[in-house]
């Protein structure tokens, strides 16, 4: 956890903070409400001159005392601060009773006093900002095919009152798959917070086989209409793992071959070696970017948006296979070259009282 110092703009103020009238003062603080680092102005006397909601409800638990702050790690800083003319950056633990890591940033003005500005590095904090990005990710995947599904009732209502029943028919039809791509997403978003909570994690002793062929098999007939031929090797494998996650990653990869392809072989093959189970499944499709490779187990991430929706991706399909690899205490590699293919592979380690193996 370093300091830093931060050259400080000629003149030394940051916009006017508190230069203001009394609306654009209220303006101010209604903007500095709805913000998730902590902003404290210390006044050179050291009182608290400022605060907001954040920094109130932060302070409190480090025991703001008579008006000042009392953490002897930010006081020291502020103290720093106050010596130049330069923002001071640094981790620290805020003296709260759980010591909670923060970013401090330390801006001096030029009348002596000192703003602080404290990002909350703790995990619980960064928790909450992750669920509420996915609640604001869900609902903007849910409008599109819901504005969708609106629009196509309200023009088949009305080529229904002219009795344009053809047109109506159509638009029925088309009902009918945006609310299949919203059922889909909902199964994907259920299979997702199952995996993720690792609560229902229900290992068994199975053979890999058959879940290899039930996944090709679910994804031969969107195969066949594209020219798309299957190799299959995958020798009767008894593992311990959860069936059903393990269901599902095979086949969400095997999806994915199949939808990212036009033509060619998609090869899914099953092993055991080395103490670990592999299962690894190649196209010979688009491929992805080796810039994008890293981002693509991203939930909702998707390198094509506009391929993905019309090939019916949710953009959950690989973070679910992630999750899944890693309640197992497995990984998923993705090997790729543009415009040739890629290979997916999920690697798990076979348990150590030998159970596993191929038989
Ligand atoms: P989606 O539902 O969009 O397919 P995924 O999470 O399964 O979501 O995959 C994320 C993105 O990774 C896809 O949108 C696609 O851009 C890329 N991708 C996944 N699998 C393949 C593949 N076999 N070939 C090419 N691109 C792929």
């Amino acid at each position: 956890m370093g300091t830093e110092r931060r050259r400080g703009e000629p003149g030394g103020r940051p916009p006017g903070v508190l230069q203001s009238s009394t609306v654009d003062d209220r303006r101010r603080a209604a903007a500095l409400a709805h913000v998730d680092d902590a902003i404290v102005i210390v006044e050179p006397s050291g009182s608290i001159g400022y605060a907001n909601p954040t920094a109130r409800s932060l302070l409190e638990q480090v025991a703001a005392d008579g008006g000042r702050i009392g953490d002897s790690h930010i006081d020291r800083l502020i103290a720093q601060a106050t010596l130049g003319d330069d923002e001071i950056v640094e981790e620290l633990l805020i003296r709260s009773p759980d010591a909670r890591p923060a970013r401090a940033r330390a801006i001096p003005l030029p009348d002596g006093a000192v703003v602080l500005i404290l990002t909350d590095l703790s995990p619980t904090h960064q928790l909450d900002r992750i669920r509420r990005d996915f609640v604001a990710n869900v609902s903007h995947e849910l409008k599109t095919p819901v504005a969708t599904i609106r629009a196509l009732a309200e023009t088949a209502a009305t080529a229904f009152n002219s009795d344009d029943v053809e047109t109506a028919r159509s638009f029925i039809d088309r009902l009918g798959a945006e609310a299949s791509r919203m059922s889909d997403l909902i199964t994907d978003l259920l299979d997702l917070s199952r995996v993720e909570t690792g609560v229902e994690f229900a290992p068994a002793v199975f053979d890999v086989q058959m879940l290899v062929t039930d996944a090709v098999d679910a994804a031969r007939p969107l195969a066949s209409a594209k020219k798309i031929d299957f190799r299959v090797e995958a020798p009767a494998i008894v593992v311990e793992a959860d069936p059903s996650q393990l269901a599902m990653a095979v086949k969400n990869l095997v999806d994915n071959a199949v939808r990212y392809s036009e033509e060619g072989t998609v090869d899914v093959t099953a092993h055991a070696q080395d103490g670990a189970l592999t299962i690894s499944v190649r196209d010979e499709g688009i491929g992805i970017p080796e810039d994008e490779r890293g981002r693509i187990f991203e939930r909702f991430y998707r390198v094509d948006k506009a391929r993905s929706r019309a090939t019916g991706g949710t953009g959950l399909g690989l973070a679910i296979v992630r999750h899944v690899a890693e309640n197992h205490a497995g990984r998923v590699e993705v090997d790729s070259e543009l415009g040739a293919g890629s290979t997916f592979t999920i690697v798990l380690p076979l348990s150590r009282d030998g159970a596993n193996g191929e038989s």
